[in-house]
């Protein structure tokens, strides 16, 4: 239904031909397209439940965007009302000294999923190629060798078991505008806004080319991208809540074997 989003491996992608306020493949407006999330919200909690009671897939969800992209919301409405248990959120800032004394996938590793649970990433190992090559942070040839190893990092984590799905929020330049401004009119929001947003929404053109990049260089079968029309929040959250119940259920998950003799037992 919604594998239009996907970016096939290998496609050289122009972002200004993914419309950000596309909901094409949904026939209803807000009111309905919120009911559905919350259907689909019921199933991926049992889903979830599954995924942690069987304790043999891992899952692994990449969120990135521009600032305001709605990142944090995604996680919010997405995940609302599943079990904390068995779902981690690893948020990545800027590096620390430590880990920038290592390469660049060690703080990632460690925040992968384990057997029987879901890993978000607030970010990710993308900001590698993302911010530090809008700013040069590092020099050129090393960031040009970093989708290879990305690319090399993820079959690996797919091939040991790792189901990964990757989310690009795609705002537009306007409706960042207008998030920006509720971050400063909405005194509950005011904590939320940072000045240096501002410096990177200047370079907006370099940023839209390096996700372009990211897109065409590391869309693979074992972790695929999806370009996420992210104007409409909640189109937003359809979207991915769809495709990830739909992920979950083609695992073909089974409630562990429950011991034998059970309908025999009385409990005194
Ligand atoms: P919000 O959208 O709520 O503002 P955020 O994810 O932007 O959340 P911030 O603390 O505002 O969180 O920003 C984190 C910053 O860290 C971003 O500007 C991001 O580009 C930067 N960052 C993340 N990873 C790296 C990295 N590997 N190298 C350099 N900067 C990084
Ligand atoms: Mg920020």
């Amino acid at each position: 239904m919604y594998e239009r989003y996907r970016v096939k491996p290998e496609t050289k992608i122009d972002l200004n031909e993914w419309d950000p306020a596309d909901r094409s493949a949904f026939d209803g407006e807000k009111a309905a397209g919120r009911d559905a999330t919350k259907k689909l919200n019921k199933q991926l909690e049992s889903l979830q439940e599954l995924l942690y009671a069987e304790g043999k897939h891992k899952v692994l969800i990449v969120l990135q965007a521009m600032d305001t992209g709605g990142k944090d919301g995604t996680i919010r409405h997405v995940f609302d009302g599943v079990n904390p248990q068995g779902v981690k959120v690893a948020s990545f800032k800027r590096p620390t000294p430590e880990e920038l004394a290592h390469d660049y996938l060690w703080r990632i590793h460690k925040h992968t999923p384990g057997r029987g649970e879901i890993a978000i990433f607030n970010r990710s190992h993308y900001e590698d190629v993302l911010v530090v090559r809008v700013h040069n942070l590092v020099a050129e040839a090393i960031w040009q060798r970093r989708y290879d190893q990305i690319n090399a990092f993820e079959q690996m984590l797919a091939e040991e078991g790792t189901t990964i799905l990757k989310f690009y929020l795609h705002i537009d330049k306007a409706e960042q505008k207008e998030r920006l401004q509720a971050r400063l009119d909405e005194p509950d929001k005011n904590w939320k806004f940072a000045k240096g947003d501002l410096a990177e929404r200047a370079i907006w053109p370099q940023y839209q080319e390096a996700y372009e990049v990211v897109l065409s260089r590391t869309s693979t079968p074992h972790a695929p991208w999806f370009i996420i029309p992210a104007n409409r929040k909640w189109y937003r959250n359809l979207v991915i809540s769809q495709i990830l119940v739909d992920t979950l259920e083609g695992l073909d998950m089974r409630y562990p074997q429950a011991e034998e003799g059970l309908d025999e037992i009385v409990i005194e």
